[in-house]
């Protein structure tokens, strides 16, 4: 069955009614391995700038981020990157920077400790900017933004990011260009500030690992509570479609990159909710490829409004693979 996925990877994803959906890559580990085992993506669609902070023993230095960056936006170009600004805090933690807390997600997460930290976050932007020079490939995200004055916070910093880059590059300057900025939808307040992102950032991404989690208040990493962290479950899925159907309205670039447009199953459900672009690990694209290439949209639409109309995951489950089975 693997081969038979294999085998359409150089196609195009398009539905079986002509919709072009944009399948890009989450990243953050190795370039060079992600790029061969994606095969063919429309980009990255979510890179995680953590991974490597992780890997390390100590803050990388400017220059040292620069580089790393400038490899990966090279790598994909001319195809989008979109980077995510540093995302520690609850499952992940720096060796190098102790932070003890009570509730960890509930806590020092993501845009919050960058902003609290902003000498070292205006080193990641800088280096983001140098990086992307001449390139342009680059869009920056924020993660577990929950308040409006957050992300003027960040462009306030990412002014003074070209300030100093003025000064400090002087002749090349003109090489650098302004990155599109996005913000992570995966707490939920961010949907009902939806209003508010289609007028301060250029795009949104949804987080459904988080989202999913803070919904249902379910621990991701607790085994104990593990049945019950489900992206199928009905709350999830009217909030995944409120927010589609938010951000047509506000005319919001919108696109999901949680373990939900992995599976295929989630895939069928998101596009049929209006997702134009998903990203996931390098080894689904071809899955998630193969099943939407056999499926008409308006199939998708049938089975969604039947789904969001069941009162648990089980039976949202039970659909879809009825839907499956009975399209071969
Ligand atoms: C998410 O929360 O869904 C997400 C994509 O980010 P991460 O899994 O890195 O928290
Ligand atoms: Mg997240």
């Amino acid at each position: 069955l693997h081969d038979q996925f294999e085998s359409e990877y150089e196609l195009d994803t398009t539905t079986l009614d002509g919709k072009h959906i944009q399948l890009l890559l989450n990243a953050g580990l190795e370039v060079s391995t992600e790029l061969t085992n994606a095969h063919f993506c429309d980009g990255v669609g979510l890179y995680r700038t953590e991974a490597w902070f992780m890997q390390k023993s100590r803050f990388p230095t400017q220059s040292e981020q620069e580089t790393w960056y400038r490899e990966v936006l090279t790598s994909y170009h001319p195809s989008p990157v979109i980077m995510r600004t540093l995302d520690i805090g609850g499952d992940k933690v720096l060796s190098y920077f102790d932070v003890d807390e009570e509730n960890p997600f509930l806590g020092w997460r993501g845009i919050r400790f960058s902003l609290d930290h902003p000498e070292l976050f205006l080193e990641q932007l800088k280096a983001m900017l140098k990086a992307n020079a001449g390139l342009g490939n680059l869009k920056i995200l924020l993660p577990m933004v929950t308040n409006v004055n957050e992300v003027e916070e960040v462009k306030r910093l990412l002014q003074q990011a070209y300030f100093e880059l003025e000064d400090e590059w002087a002749d090349q300057f003109y090489q650098i260009e302004r990155p599109e900025l996005g913000v992570m939808l995966e707490v939920p307040s961010s949907i009902f500030l939806l209003p508010e992102w289609a007028k301060k950032v250029d795009f949104c991404s949804v987080g459904s690992n988080d989202l999913t989690q803070y919904l249902l208040a379910v621990d991701r990493t607790n085994s104990q509570v593990a049945e019950l962290f489900d992206s199928y479950h009905p709350a999830v899925l009217r909030a995944l479609h409120q927010i589609a159907t938010s951000c047509n309205e506000y005319e919001l670039p919108f696109s999901l990159c949680g373990e939900l447009a992995a599976d295929p199953e989630g895939a069928i459900l998101l596009v049929a909710m209006g997702y134009k672009s998903l990203s996931m690990n390098p080894s689904s694209i071809n899955k998630v490829k193969w099943v939407l290439r056999r499926l008409k949209i308006a199939d998708m639409k049938i089975l969604l409004n039947m789904c969001l109309q069941q009162s648990s995951a089980i039976e949202v489950h039970r659909m879809i693979r009825n839907f499956i089975i009975s399209h071969g």
